[in-house]
């Protein structure tokens, strides 16, 4: 069974696998649409449904209807209540993973049990944690996560080359990747250059999209029915109300990529109003939001600038949100690019699909070189010499029947790419006398990254030392320790007396190309290595992980 690959989004989720061929294909479940609501209705103690019945019943029951889940990702202490039960964002998450899992055991007979699950490339380390413990609660093999951007550019290299899934032959091409989905927004700038697809610049805001649009719409829908109706209610103060009036702001919103205008119809508290809406009064009441992607489009052109970047070659708009067409208009007004929809529902899943096979097919490289002794253990795929590659990518190609072109293809494409936030930890700069971050790791650093940095003691014989790891909030780098996310603290302790103030702590951040950071600590003279404990974060305790298993273990899903 080959590795799925799974867009968990934030509105709609889809998963993928290689066929037979080495092209991605979409599998769809019962339901027959190749993408699934992220939405979750816990319909009672035991039993949920996920997807469009969820969805279309949070009409009705919304306070036992979970969506926009992915916006909760990495944030330890929220919980959705239902039915006296508490469930955290993994777990919600996992939830719809099941369910996607389920479907693609529908269609293709095989349960799914490994995926490279995908993730906006602006997700930090907390968030990156918390969709790995969703795939773990799912019952899945988390083989990496791979940010939305680079699954998009996957998908567009390998699909562009007019049936040929072959990226060596492609040209040298830069492009930018606006991703605009129901939840998060993402400008990506990616190079494709051969055989090797690099991630240059990064920028996003994981709380702006399509759902904002709806609920500035909702408003003026909301205003516009209180102002025909004065003794009515307003729809926007009660649940059911609300939840109706954005189903029907999105609605809205949808005809309004199609058509010039469109009537919007609320009914509340035994009233109704019909309320005609123009493409035109949508965009004023969403520009500042539309405005906020432009901003973020140019920071990430301008660091792709610096790059050495000097234009663009392509603009792939995926995401359901780039369908308005005024993101269009936008780019090609103000940021004077060309841009092109590059199926937005469904790239990111195919792409994962196709990082995943290549997850896949190096492991089994990897596996045969090591058998015959060509590969040391830990050693990466690299380091073997051509000929035994060559060898060992036909036996791959004979033992499992995948032509030899798509196995060369999985072991030849690099993909780089870069960090999204900068990483650093607490430190007393001497010069200004209080602690602040010191940054080891910075923004659109490129992965994987080691570096270590020596810090030292403030006092002679220092028994412990504390250290913080931090993250880096907001665009910017900041020297103020308030402004920085403590991602984990952690202690050496029972240093021994006899140190000097100033004895060397070396520091050392790891990230590999997952994005999830591993720091580790050592006082050199007294050969004391950290023990890291994770004070936030989306890691769970032990406990709460051992209470939401059974938990999971205790709903199932209602088709
Ligand atoms: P995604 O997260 O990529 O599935 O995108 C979902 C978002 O795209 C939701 O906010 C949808 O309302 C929005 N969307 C989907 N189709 C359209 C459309 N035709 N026009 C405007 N927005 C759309």
């Amino acid at each position: 069974m080959p590795v799925s690959g799974i867009d968990l989004g934030t509105t709609n989720s889809a998963i993928a696998r290689t066929g037979p061929d080495g092209r991605p294909q979409v599998l769809t479940g019962l339901a027959g649409s190749p993408t699934t609501p992220s939405v979750v209705l816990f319909a009672s103690p035991g039993e949920h449904v996920v997807g469009e019945g969820a969805r279309r019943e949070a009409r009705l029951d919304p306070e036992h209807v979970c969506a926009l889940v992915k916006r909760r990702m990495g944030d330890a202490e929220w919980r959705f209540v239902a039915h006296g039960k508490a469930w955290s964002a993994p777990a919600v998450s996992a939830l719809i993973l099941q369910s996607l899992v389920a479907d693609a055991g529908y269609a293709t007979g095989e349960t799914p049990t490994s995926a490279v699950i995908t993730v906006p490339a602006y997700f930090g380390d907390e968030e990156r944690r918390a969709t790995v413990l969703a795939g773990t609660y799912a019952g899945l093999d988390v083989v990496d996560v791979l940010s939305e951007p680079i699954a998009a550019a996957l998908s567009y290299g390998f699909g562009r080359l007019d049936g040929s899934p072959d990226l060596s032959k492609a040209r040298h091409e830069t492009v930018l990747v606006y991703d605009l989905g129901g939840g998060t927004f993402d400008a990506t700038v990616i190079e494709l250059a051969d055989r090797r697809i690099s991630v240059l610049a990064v920028e996003g805001d994981h709380q702006l999209g399509g759902a904002d649009w709806d609920e500035r719409i909702a408003l003026y829908l909301s205003r516009r029915f209180c102002e025909e109706n004065p003794d009515a209610e307003d729809p926007l103060d009660d649940s059911t109300g609300a939840q109706a009036l954005v189903l029907a702001a999105e609605r809205a919103k949808h005809e309004l990529s199609d058509a010039e205008r469109t009537d919007a119809v609320v009914a509340h508290d035994g009233a109704r109003s019909t309320v005609a809406i123009t493409r035109a009064e949508l965009e004023e009441m969403t520009a500042s939001l539309l405005r906020r992607t432009v901003d973020l489009t140019r920071t990430c052109l301008a660091e792709a600038a610096r790059r050495g970047v000097a234009g663009v070659d392509r603009v792939l708009l995926v995401g359901g949100s780039s369908r308005m067409p005024a993101v269009a208009d936008v780019l090609r007004r103000e940021l004077d690019l060309d841009p092109h929809l590059h199926d937005p529902d469904l790239a990111v899943a195919r792409g994962a699909a196709l990082y995943g096979e290549k997850k896949e097919l190096e492991r089994m490289v990897a596996a045969d070189l090591r058998t015959r002794g060509r590969l040391r253990d830990g050693e990466p795929l690299e380091n073997a010499a051509s000929p035994d590659l060559d060898d060992a990518c036909r036996r791959v190609a004979d033992a499992y029947g995948v032509p030899l072109a798509q196995v060369r293809r999985a072991v030849e494409v690099q993909v780089d790419t870069v960090v999204s936030r900068g990483f650093g930890v607490l430190a007393i700069n001497a010069l200004a006398g209080r602690l602040e971050p010191s940054w080891l790791v910075h923004c659109n650093d490129r992965l994987p990254i080691r570096t270590s940095r020596s810090y030292g003691t403030v006092r002679p014989d220092q028994s412990e030392i504390q250290l913080t790891v931090v993250e880096q909030q907001g665009q910017a780098e900041s020297s103020r320790p308030e402004d920085a996310k403590v991602l984990i603290v952690g202690e050496i302790t029972g240093i021994p007396p006899g140190y000097d103030e100033g004895s060397e702590v070396r520091v050392t951040f790891e990230m590999g190309f997952d994005g999830v950071l591993h720091v580790t600590a050592f006082h050199v003279d007294a050969a004391i290595p950290l023990v890291l404990e994770t004070t936030t974060g989306a890691t769970l305790s032990q406990a709460e992980v051992a209470r939401e298993r059974d938990q999971l273990g205790r709903t199932r899903r209602r088709d």
